[in-house]
């Protein structure tokens, strides 16, 4: 009998002993791609490594891929989009250079991975998605895991988010063939914009625009890179 109810105690207990294993792999797997993806890489800023650690990649993919959420590379989510690899949020997050004070727009919700590491470091975050699938699926997953700073809006992040304008920083996760002109206007004098410029299907630029006190924009280009393609249309919030 009791040995009956030692049995059934462990039964009980093997799956949340297996899911605090598995956080626990997680938890090591998060801390060795800030040491040997990004602080080696050298990018040290504290407030960055910490937000890095603290949001779940793994929470952001399918479960297909969750073994592998903390690999050196971009993965796939739904719709044929992907979530950028580590190292590119990194760069993207520094370069734009998000603080308590600062309200910040990104293009391109995807998984809403960046918007929640962003959410770590700005005071506000406003983040639109086009595709309504992806736009739905990240907002319930930001609101589950309590991000009160996000705001999300299904639409063409090509238009911008003119009523919250200005921008402190802005980033573009996917990639136009130009600047959109309506994310100039929306950039506070002072402000930063990281955005991938495609020069044709394979070739793109990681540009840092800059507004300067004068108004005039000052363009850095930054590293290639390969993001999907801004795509155009739809305007449903
Ligand atoms: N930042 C995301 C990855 C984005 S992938 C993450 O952290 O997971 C690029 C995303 O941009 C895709 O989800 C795609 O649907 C979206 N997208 C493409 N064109 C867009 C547009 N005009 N406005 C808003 N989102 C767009």
């Amino acid at each position: 009998m009791k040995l009956a109810r030692t049995l059934i105690l462990i039964l009980l207990l093997t799956p949340l002993l297996s899911e605090a294993i598995s956080e626990a792999a997680f938890t090591a797997a998060r801390e060795k791609m800030i040491k040997e993806q990004i602080l080696e890489r050298g990018i040290t800023d504290p407030r960055l490594l910490n937000a890095l650690l603290k949001v779940k990649r793994h929470l952001f993919v399918g479960p297909a891929f969750q073994a592998d959420a903390y690999g050196d590379f971009p993965l796939p989510i739904e719709e044929g989009q992907t979530i950028s690899q580590p190292y590119i949020v990194a760069i993207m997050t520094t370069v734009i250079a998000p603080d308590y004070k600062k309200k910040v727009l990104e293009i391109g919700t995807g998984s809403g991975y960046q918007a929640a590491v962003l959410a770590e470091l700005a005071r506000e975050v406003y983040t639109i998605e086009i595709n309504p699938k992806l736009a739905r699926k990240s907002k319930e997953l930001l609101k589950s895991l309590g991000y009160r700073n996000i705001r999300c809006r299904t639409g063409d992040g090509y238009l911008g988010w003119p009523e919250a304008a200005p921008f402190d920083g802005i980033i573009v996760t996917c990639a136009p063939d130009h600047i959109p002109p309506p994310l100039i206007e929306q950039l506070a004098v002072g402000g930063r914009m990281v955005i991938p410029i495609s020069y044709s299907t394979t070739v793109q630029d990681l540009l840092l625009v800059e507004k300067l006190a004068n108004g005039k924009l000052k363009k850095t280009n930054l590293i290639p890179v390969l993001f999907v393609p801004l795509i155009r249309g739809g305007d449903a919030r």
